[in-house]
């Protein structure tokens, strides 16, 4: 498996496990599989809401000595209600608990959105609170402190723009080292991904397949299917592979790292293997052509009238 460096030598698996709408009860035996397959890297978040069954299926996995900590690369996430410096800690803290560690590999801010600490999913936007009152650089504060606590050996962000990214690393003791964003041969973000490279941020690619498993109220009518694109499966006709192992191996040769979630096992397997297809530069080229700035997770969840967000200034374009 391809890893990437960071600056201490550390180094991140480029394929792990998403585990979003990863279901309870489904979730702990995707692990256990995942793990006994080879996967290494395990994409988690607090709001995800099954991190205490990831922990068990962690901790048995351990337990039996089929794999030990430090062979595993695990990645969580502050959730919006915890964006005061003096809460991140808190969230954390509960993440640990859940996933039954006493570290975390990675852990990001998850979006640039603050909502009140007692809102989990915002209806109104009174329930959200303006980056002017809670600034990013005050979470990155608190994520700085969980750091340096020896809780998480990395800290990145979610859902940030560069020049989200620069302003908070203006004033920050230590860079954001990881950026995981949504990225597919429809929403490329390469000046997103130059900039991260120059900077030496790891660029995180999520919903690499198109997140069809999405709730229908976080759908659109129509939404493109990526394993219908012609050229897609023109490439995975030529390499005898599917059209989400192209998507995967693309992400891979694009050098960044990149998180498919499934909880089926053949589908585990075969994206597992998918991260060491290795593409032709001619292939790139075509997927290159294929970018429409397209986002399955838009974000507007976020952008409640009455608030300061709008999905202009989410995603600063
Ligand atoms: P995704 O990985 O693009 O797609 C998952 C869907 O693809 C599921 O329906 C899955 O079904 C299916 N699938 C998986 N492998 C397949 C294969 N080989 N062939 C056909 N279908 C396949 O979607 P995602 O869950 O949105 O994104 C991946 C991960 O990124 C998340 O789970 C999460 O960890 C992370 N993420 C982060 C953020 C963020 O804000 N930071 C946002 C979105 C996602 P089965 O499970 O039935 O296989």
């Amino acid at each position: 498996m391809k890893t990437y460096p960071f600056s201490n030598g550390d180094q991140i698996p480029a394929l792990g496990l998403g585990t979003w709408k990863s279901e309870p009860g489904e979730v702990y035996k995707a692990i256990r599989t995942a793990i006994s397959l080879g996967y290494r890297h395990i994409d988690c978040a607090y709001i995800y809401q099954n991190e205490s069954e990831i922990g068990a299926a962690l901790s048995d996995a351990i337990m039996t000595g089929e794999v030990n900590r430090e062979e595993l690369w695990i990645t969580s996430k502050l959730w919006n209600t915890h964006h005061r410096k003096n809460d991140v800690k808190e969230c954390l803290n509960m993440t640990l608990e859940a996933l039954q560690l006493d570290y975390l590999d990675l852990y990001l801010i998850h979006w640039p959105v603050a909502h009140q600490k007692d809102v989990i999913f915002p209806q109104e936007g009174k329930q959200l609170v303006s980056l002017n009152e809670i600034p990013l650089e005050d979470t990155w504060a608190g994520m700085e402190e969980v750091h340096d606590s020896g809780l998480v050996r990395h800290i990145g962000v979610s859902n940030f723009s560069a020049k989200k990214i620069a302003k908070v690393n203006e004033s920050a003791s230590k860079k954001i080292e990881v950026n995981q964003v949504e990225l597919h041969p429809l929403l490329q973000q390469k000046d997103l991904l130059d900039f991260c490279k120059k900077e030496e941020i790891i660029l995180t690619a999520y919903s690499p397949l198109g997140s069809r498993d999405r709730i229908p109220q976080m759908k659109a009518q129509d939404e493109p299917d990526l394993f219908e694109i012609p050229t897609i499966k023109a490439i995975a006709e030529n390499h005898n592979c599917s059209p989400a192992q192209v998507l995967i191996a693309w992400a891979v040769n694009r050098d960044t790292v990149v998180i498919p979630k499934s909880t089926n096992e053949a589908r585990l397997k075969q994206n597992l293997e998918a991260a060491e297809i290795s593409l032709s530069l001619e292939e790139m080229e075509q997927i290159g052509q294929l970018d429409r700035k397209y986002r399955y997770v838009t974000g507007a969840f976020f952008a409640l009238p009455g608030s300061d967000y709008t999905l202009t200034n989410l995603w600063d374009e």
